[in-house]
């Protein structure tokens, strides 16, 4: 499948492709850091704006064709709750949605990891909360916490989950390395973030199956780590459960942690609600998430959608936790959002916490995803550029 031209993006390119063009072009290779620091560091959206390079270099890259590639910030919708809903648009016209979320919660809590333990720490106790609230200060005027940035891989997606908005939109095209980051790098820009005293996570959870796209979304993840300086213990990826790619991405050496949309536990429901079952079923997922090669102290994530009558009975909690129980993991319950043209219900509070208090009993974590922006479609499976 087709994505934008990322050969002349320089969000897109790595250190050595970037080595590579500055040496076509006769230029000393420190250059190449200079551009790199420019676009990745400093947030510059054109060339223009590069303070830091000659005049006569970025005259030369732009008639070579290159461009930064940052997204353009097309619209924003504002929650409540603070939640930022971005409407995000590339060259060609297409668009993707981005949110930022203060506070997380994208399922932090209890994945085994620094950021996983703060967020553990955080629902700990009132009094840990309050002085997370204003943990960062900032030049003493402003003070963050922590956000998470919820990405997309794709324009659309093609998995066509029954309870999900995105898939109304069918799948438009790929996005390139340089447009992943870019969400990234614009939504940073945007809230004037630094890096090195602020909490940031990142979740692959916006539009789009990232496995579905994989050699630009580890391409991304790469200048993620290496040029924006992001932690990858701070990333997570959710997958609809792609099997090879899952095996695939357990061997890399740079990874986020691995989420895994479940979302029912036997065949029957997930194939109805999640057609993919059909190509993969939910033994051949669980034996890739089985074998999945965790780091110290990792959890893998299973994500389960709530839907009112159909994966929410306390069989199905006692099932779930037969299928899993082997498995080092916590479970992220999500409360089904609602949206136009999505036929499912979103269960009661109790029903959610019965359900959770069936996985608690049993020893399995796991906890309830706080929904975030859900009056501006910002929520899980809400993304479809609904304009409000
Ligand atoms: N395509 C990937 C990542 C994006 S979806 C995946 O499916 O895993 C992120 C999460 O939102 C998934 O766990 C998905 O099951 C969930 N989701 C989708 N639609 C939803 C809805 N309407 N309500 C609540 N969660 C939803
Ligand atoms: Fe695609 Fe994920 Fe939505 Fe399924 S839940 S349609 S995989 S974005």
């Amino acid at each position: 499948m087709p994505s934008s031209s990322s050969q002349t993006e320089l969000l897109s390119l790595s250190n050595q492709e970037l080595t590579d063009v500055i040496l076509r072009l006769g230029e000393p290779r420190f250059r190449a850091r200079q551009v790199a620091d420019a676009i990745f560091r400093q947030r510059r959206d054109s060339l223009e704006t590069a303070s830091n390079l000659p005049a006569a270099l970025k005259s030369r890259l732009v008639e070579e064709g290159f461009h930064v590639g940052f997204p353009q910030i097309e619209q924003k919708f504002t929650s409540i709750d603070g939640t930022v809903r971005y409407l995000m648009a590339f060259g060609d016209g297409q668009s993707v949605e981005t949110v930022w979320m203060p506070e997380g919660d994208f399922g932090e809590a209890g994945d085994g990891t620094e950021a996983g333990a703060e967020e553990l720490e955080e629902l700990g106790s009132e009094a840990t909360k309050s002085r997370s609230s204003e943990a960062v200060s900032l030049g003493g005027t402003k003070t963050r916490s922590r956000a998470t940035i919820c990405i997309s891989s794709q324009v659309g997606c093609a998995v066509n989950c029954q309870f999900c908005l995105t898939a109304l939109l069918g799948v438009k095209r790929n996005l390139s390395p340089g447009e992943i980051v870019g969400q990234v790098l614009a939504v940073l820009r945007d809230h004037s973030v630094d890096l090195e005293r602020e909490r940031m996570n990142i979740v692959f959870m916006g539009m789009g199956e990232p496995f579905l796209n994989y050699e630009n979304f580890m391409k991304a993840v790469r200048l993620l780590v290496e040029e924006v300086r992001f932690p990858e213990s701070r990333m997570t990826v959710s997958t609809s459960g792609i099997v090879p790619r899952i095996v695939e991405f357990g061997r890399e050496r740079i990874r986020p942690k691995l989420a895994i949309s479940l979302n029912a536990p036997n065949d029957e429901i997930r194939e109805r609600i999640m057609p993919i079952t059909r190509k993969w079923n939910i033994a051949a997922l669980l034996d890739a998430a089985r074998e999945f090669p965790l780091r110290p102290r990792e959890r893998l994530t299973f994500e389960y959608v709530l839907l009112q009558d159909v994966n929410d009975a306390r069989e199905r909690a006692r099932e779930l936790v037969e299928r899993v129980r082997d498995i080092r993991c916590k479970v992220n319950l999500i409360a089904f959002n609602p949206g136009p043209g999505v036929e499912y219900t979103m269960p009661t509070h109790e029903r959610v916490l019965e359900f959770q208090s069936i996985l608690t009993a049993a020893g399995v974590p796991s906890y309830i995803r706080r929904p975030r922006g859900r009056d501006i479609y910002a929520a899980c499976g809400q993304l479809k550029r609904t304009v409000v």
